[in-house]
């Protein structure tokens, strides 16, 4: 029920989160719930990113953006995170995972935020 009341950013970043956090337990040898420090900044800035992204509660999937804040040393840690967890995802978090399905349908947005809006994106 509490996921039903949860926004589209809210469930975004609980998704991020929980997939980083398999990939760490796998990949990292995590023994404790707690992130080590790579994927704990890639929480971070994951986090800061769906904070500050300029389409707000209308973002699409980051996949389908056009913006593509992500800067590039931070874009293929988590590519690759995404691409191992998101098929193990169904089976740790059925629902949320069909949320973030049906969340992909969502068309992105024709309107690309204007550069003013993206200053925020700069850190
Ligand atoms: S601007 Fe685009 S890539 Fe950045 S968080 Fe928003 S939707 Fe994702
Ligand atoms: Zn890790």
């Amino acid at each position: 029920m509490r996921l039903l009341k949860q926004t589209h950013l809210q469930r975004e970043a609980k998704t991020a989160e929980l997939m980083i956090g398999l990939y760490c337990q796998h990949h990292h040898n995590q023994q404790t719930d707690s992130l080590c420090p790579g994927c704990c900044e890639l929480l971070e800035f994951s986090n800061r990113r769906l904070a500050y992204c300029p389409f707000g509660e209308d973002k699409p999937t980051c996949a389908k953006c056009q913006v593509h804040c992500y800067k590039s040393q931070m874009r293929q840690p988590m590519r690759q995170v995404m691409r191992w967890a998101g098929p193990r995802m169904i089976w740790h978090h059925p629902w949320l995972t069909l949320r973030h399905l049906l969340d992909k349908f969502r068309k992105a947005p024709s309107k690309v935020p204007k550069k003013k809006d993206l200053k925020n994106l700069d850190h």
